[in-house]
Parts: structure tokens; sequence; C-alpha cells
């Protein structure tokens, strides 16, 4: 204002006012000097311009000078002071007052003054200080002025103190804002959230405290009460995340827009609820519940896997009896109630036990797990089928008749033969006989069922085995050895459908595929006979022994227990092959040959070793005249001896030839595995080399063995020729 008034004028001028007392000095200063120059008095002049300069301070100096520029006195140093100075104007510093004399100018007075404040330094101008000095009060008393006004219009003291203590008591944090975003109210609970002291929060922007959605589709601008604001609607529940102080909180908060009278907004109310514990709580729990569904499927996993062992059979993962059972029982119940078909099929390998007994359990598991993969196949999802007790299956099949049962029979037949060979050494087969049993019949129970199925199978088996025969009420009548003669054909008995025409085709073609079966089966064995077994005795040959020899010789190894290869040789055979008829000959080896097998299999000779003869004991016929016999698993040698004086005993009695009776000499050799040999050819070697020292064998009549070269020799020439072929 001071400086508005002094631009247009209003303001007092001290330059003025100076430059106009320095120009009445001036006058005043001419009028007396020229007075006193008329007079002469150039003393007085000088006088008076030295008290004047002496007293007034803007004075610096003052001097007399002719016209002509010389100077009459100075007062202080004028002359260096007034400078090149030589206008006759006066100006604020110089001022010149021109002294006449007589109507004539005779020189001048010069002052030369201190300069006006405007031409030196602005601060040394007392009106600028003075001005800056009222401005500074100004400035402070404004200050606490508006300070005060302030403190007046302060919200939080507008608030009535009850107002502030109700919003305080909720435990959500609550906002009231202005029309610009700016916060006019915030509650305890609030300041808590954002960690802010409330007064701190008057006056801030809302949106400038650190928030973010929490959904990032929503970009970072997104504020829910500025929305709310403009859309002038209420809204709840918007989800945002403020990061503060290295912590991390979610919001829901809600906005409803504060209307005036005419339903505009001025304002907003927030409220906003701290939901990050929650939100903790809530994945805790989630883990949890997803850790508790993996339990729970490890559970049922586990369920599955005890029951899957409670309900099979180890060996081929079918059913076993006791679960197999409970399952034939319900479908039978079921078809009962509902009237429906069910049949159920036996299964029984044939000769099973020779396979045992020829290639050994292992062989025979394989030919059963074989068995139980056929009946999966064969059958349907529907029907079950289950182990009932070593190589015998039993498979019940709902909703068939009795004729569709028999051909899913005939079916697996087929296959058991057609897959045995893959389970089998040297290309060997094996057949199944099949028993199969309708409800339509009339079994009461489940059991009956069964029984009848059980019943037809021994009819199959009885009947030549390899067969499917179906159970018919005579059976019942009669004992089950009884109810087949060995050659009977069951084809017979197997009704097909109600077309006699259909019924006779499918049976001729049956017994047809049945004869062809048979020639197959036998030209198979015939051929395998050749390959492996001896023509004349049907002892297995060298190759095969050999192949028993290695398998015996593993099975030591792994079960830590002896082999014995035993080799004789029948002396007077070997020469009097030549003049010994063929027939006669083969006829002699026959016997021997039977008579070896009865003293290895039937007599207790072995059982004296506690090893099963018939699993562990292979008479061979390995070349001409020697016969080899291998036995395995010996888990006691000390009994060998003994097992040796049976074959002695047994061929003290003579053999028949035609119509004579002739004792057989023989020599024997015998090597043990491991004691005399590393490997079946060694044994085998062995064995013979300690034959053919039965020869050198001093005491004839007598035997005995000792050791030739890791083996043993026997002499059996007691046993000489009694009654020789005529
Ligand atoms: P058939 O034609 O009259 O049925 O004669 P078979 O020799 O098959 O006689 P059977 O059915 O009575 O023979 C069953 C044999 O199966 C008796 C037993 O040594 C053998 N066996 C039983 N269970 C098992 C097994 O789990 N594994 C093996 N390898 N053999 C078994
Ligand atoms: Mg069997
Ligand atoms: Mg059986």
């Amino acid at each position: 204002m001071f400086l508005i008034t002094d631009l247009v004028g209003w303001a007092p001028n001290d330059q003025k006012y100076e430059l106009d007392s320095r120009k009445k000095i001036s006058e005043s200063f001419a009028v007396l000097f020229s007075e006193l120059a008329a007079q002469n008095d150039v003393k007085l002049i000088r006088k008076i311009l030295s008290v004047a300069v002496e007293r007034d301070d803007r004075m610096k100096s003052a001097g007399f000078r002719y016209t002509d520029g010389r100077l009459l006195f100075q007062i202080r140093n004028h002359e260096n002071g007034w400078g090149s100075y030589q206008s006759n104007k006066s100006t604020s510093t110089h001022v010149v007052v021109p002294v006449f004399a007589n109507g004539r100018q005779l020189g001048s007075v010069e002052i030369h003054f201190t300069p006006l404040f405007s031409d030196g330094a602005v601060f040394s101008n007392p009106t600028y200080s003075w001005l800056a000095i009222a401005s500074g009060l100004c400035f402070v008393l404004f200050l606490a002025l508006m300070l005060r006004t302030l403190r007046q219009i302060d919200p939080s003291s507008v608030v009535p103190e009850r107002v502030n203590a109700a919003f305080d008591s909720l435990a959500e944090g609550v906002v009231i804002l202005d029309d610009n975003e700016h916060v006019v109210l915030a509650n305890k609970a609030f300041s808590e959230i954002v960690k802010r002291p409330v007064e701190s929060l008057f006056g801030i922007k809302l949106s400038e405290l650190g928030w973010r959605p929490e959904d990032d589709a929503f970009g970072p601008e997104y504020f829910p009460w500025i929305t709310a604001f403009s859309a002038n609607v209420n809204r709840v529940n918007d989800r945002l995340v403020l990061d503060i102080q290295n912590d991390t909180r979610t919001m829901l908060v809600n906005s409803a827009p504060i209307l005036d009278g005419n339903q505009i907004p001025q304002g907003m109310l927030l409220t906003f609820d701290d939901v990050t514990e929650l939100e903790h709580q809530k994945l805790k729990l989630q883990n949890t519940v997803s850790n508790l569904e993996v339990s729970r499927k490890e559970i049922q996993r586990q369920n599955k896997e005890l029951f899957y062992l409670a309900t099979r059979d180890p060996l081929t993962g079918s059913y076993n009896r006791r679960f197999f059972y409970e399952q034939f029982d319900v479908l039978f119940s079921q078809a009962q109630e509902e009237n429906k078909s069910l049949c159920c099929i036996m299964v029984d390998i044939d000769h099973f036990k020779k396979v045992n007994d020829n290639h050994g359990h292992d062989v025979g598991d394989e030919v059963i797990k074989m068995l139980a993969q056929v009946l999966e196949s064969s059958t349907r999802e529907e029907d079950v089928v289950g182990r009932y007790g070593g190589e015998e299956f039993c498979i019940v099949l709902p909703g068939l008749h009795i004729d569709e049962a028999i051909s899913v029979a005939e079916r697996i037949r087929l296959q058991i033969y057609r897959e045995s060979h893959k389970v089998l050494p040297n290309d060997r087969r094996i057949t199944a006989s099949l028993g199969v049993a309708t409800l339509a019949d009339g079994s009461a129970s489940q059991s009956e069922l069964n029984k009848q199925a059980d019943q037809a199978l021994y009819a199959a088996k009885n009947a030549g085995r390899n067969q499917v025969v179906r159970w018919e009420k005579q059976f019942n009548d009669q004992p089950a050895e009884e109810t087949q003669s060995e050659n009977a054909q069951t084809t017979d008995r197997i009704s097909l459908t109600d077309d006699p025409h259909h019924q006779l085709e499918v049976k001729n073609l049956k017994l047809q595929i049945r004869q062809l079966e048979k020639v197959a089966d036998s030209f198979v064995e015939q051929l395998q006979k050749e390959k492996h077994y001896d023509k004349v005795t049907g002892l297995p040959n060298q190759s095969l022994f050999y192949d028993r020899v290695h398998q015996a010789i593993e099975r030591s190894n792994r079960e830590d227990k002896s082999a014995a290869i035993l080799v004789i040789e029948f002396d007077s055979l070997s020469t009097n092959q030549s003049f010994l008829e063929k027939r006669i000959s083969d006829d002699v080896f026959t016997q021997i040959s039977k008579r070896l097998a009865r003293i290895f299999r039937k007599t207790d000779a072995i059982t004296v070793l506690n090893t099963t003869i018939n699993e562990n004991c292979t008479v061979s016929r390995i070349n001409q005249n020697d016969f080899g016999i291998l036995i395995a698993d010996i888990p006691d040698q000390n009994k060998l001896p003994r097992v040796i004086d049976r074959v002695f005993s047994g061929f003290s009695e003579p053999v028949q030839v035609g119509e004579n009776k002739i004792r057989l000499p023989f020599r024997m050799g015998i090597s043990m595995y491991p004691n005399d040999a590393s490997s079946a050819e060694e044994l085998l070697s062995h064995a013979l080399i300690a034959k053919s020292n039965a020869d050198n064998e001093p005491n004839k009549g007598a035997y005995r063995f000792f050791n030739v070269r890791r083996g043993l020799a026997i002499n059996g020439t007691e046993t000489l020729v009694k009654e020789k072929i005529p």
C-alpha cells in the first residue's frame, strides 16, 4: 500500500523536500552573497560559507569561483570535490549560486552537496527501512491474527467433542471428505490404520496416502470415493491396499456421498474396514482345507490299496476266494430277485502238477498268471473272476444265457491253449477243462450253482480234459469220477440254440475243431518228444537233461543247496548190443528206464534226502548206454550213499527179456555240485569220468566209493549176468 501511494505520488517525497531545501539555501545564499559582494566583503562570504559547511552535514565543500574559473577561496577540499563540473546550472550535488555586484556577475559560489538518497543504496533510504520494518511488524501481527482465525475455523474444533467421541468409539476407520477430497474429519481408528496422528490428516487429500487397488486391473488411479462422488452413488466393499511403513493392509472401503438440500454431493462419508487379519485367516483356512483335501485323497488311496490287498490274490491280482464269494452272493441274489440269467464257469488246468514237476514252480506260477489274464480279457466288465484255489478259477457271468456262457468258456479254453506256449519252455502248451452251470437249471443257492459248475468241470476232466461241459441233472446222481467215460464227446451235451439244424451244424463244427486241435496237439507233442525225449524209453534226452542240470545249478546257487548227477552204464548191454535184436534191446532199455523211474520216483529212496522227488529228480537217457539221474535241492549230502544203495537193491532183481530173466551189471559215476564241479558240463563230465574209472575198481563183487578227479566211481559188477540171453 505504501508503495502504491508512493507510485501514485501520494506518498511524501523526501528527495523533493531535500531538493527544495537545497534550492532555497542556494537562493538565500545568492541574495546574501550578492549583497556582500556589493560591499566587497568577501571575508564574510567566506565565513558564512565556512560556518554553513561546518554545520550542515549535507555540504561537503564550498568555494568562490570567478567567472574566469579561478577559485577565490575554498572551504575544505573543494577543488577536488567539485571536480570538472563547469555548468552554471545547479544539480542535486553541485549547486551554483551566481554572485552579482553592481549588476555584473562577479563569480559564483559553489556548494558541493552529498548525493541525494536515491543516488545511493536503497536501504540507506530511511523511507525504505521504515517500510521494511512496518511490513515486518504487519506480517507478524497478521500471522498471529490469521492463526487465531484459522484455529477458529479448524474442523476438529468445529465438530463437537461428543460427535468426535462417537466416531472414535467405532472400530472401523471413519473419514469425512469435502468436495475436493480433503479430509475434514478422521476418527482414531482411521489414524491407526494410516499410522498418522488425527490432527495431521486434516486438510490433506485422501488419495495421497498411498492406496492402491487390490485388483491391478483397476490401475493405480482408482479410488472408490472419487467414483462414488462423481456418480453420486453409494459404493460398498471396494478393496484397497495400503502400503505403509513396511506393512501392507487390506481394506474394505464403503463410500457414501453427503448431499445438500438439492441432493448434490458436498462431501463424502467413508468407512475403512481393515480385513488384513481376516484375509490372513482366510488364506490359512484355505491352506488347511487344501491340506485336508490332500490327506483325504491319500487316505482314499490307501483305503483303495488296502481294499485291493484285502480282496485280491497276490499272485494274479484276481479276486480272492472270500471276496469272490461275496460278489457271487450279491449277483446271485440280484439275479434271483430280478428273475434274470446268471451263469457260473469253473476252470482248471489239465495236468498242472506236471507243469510244476517238469518246469518248476516258477513256471507253474507264470501259467497261473497267464490263466488269470486270459480270464480277465475274455470276460466283460460286469463278470466276476475269482481265484478259487491253485490253478482253479471261477467266473460268474450275470445276464448271460447258458449258450452264451458256453461260448465264453470255449473262447477261454482256446485262448489258454494259444497263450500257454508263451510261458512254457520249448514251445510246449497246456490245456484246461471248464464246467458251466446256469441259474436257469434251478439251483437254490449260490453254493449249489457253484457246485454244479464244479461237477461239470469234473465231468470235463473225466471226459478226457481240454473241453467245456455243461452241468446236467444226472451229475447229481453220479460220483464225480464216473460222470464221463474217457473218450466221451462233451459236445453232445452242449445245447446251443433251439434251432436243431443250427445246433447240429455248430456241433459238427466244434467236433471238427476239436479233432483238428487234437491232431495239432499230438503233432506238437510228437515234435517236442523227438526233440527232447528218447524215442525208446520216453525219457528226457541229453539236451533236455543238460537244461535241467543248468536249472538245478542255478537253483542250488540261489538257495545254497547241493545237486548230484548219477551216470549209470549197463555194461553187458553195450557189449551185447550187436547180437541183441533191436526189439529186445529196446525192451530192455524200456524196462531199465521204468525201473529207474520207479526207484527215483515212487520208492522212498529220495525221501531220505528230504526232498520232493517228483520235482527234484530227473531220470534221463543221455546216450545209447548211459542213463543220467539228476537229483537237485539236496539239503544233506551224507544221505547220498543210501540213495545209491537203493539203486543197487533196485537192480538186484533180474529183468525179464522175452522168456528169460537177466541180471544187469552196471557201473556208476557220481559227481556233486558244488563239491566236484563248477558248471553243468563239468558236473556231467566228472560223473562220466568217475563212471569209466569204476572199471579199475579192483574189488569186483563189491562196490565202494572213491574219488576220481573229484567224482565218485561205483562198480556194480556184483550184479553179474545170471541168466544169459540165448
Ligand atoms: P487235473 O488235470 O486233474 O487238474 O490235474 P492237475 O495236475 O492239474 O491236478 P490239480 O488241479 O489237482 O493240481 C493242482 C496243483 O497245482 C497242485 C499244486 O501243487 C499246484 N499249485 C497249487 N497252487 C499253486 C501255485 O500257486 N503255484 C504253483 N506253481 N502251483 C500250484
Ligand atoms: Mg488241474
Ligand atoms: Mg486244480
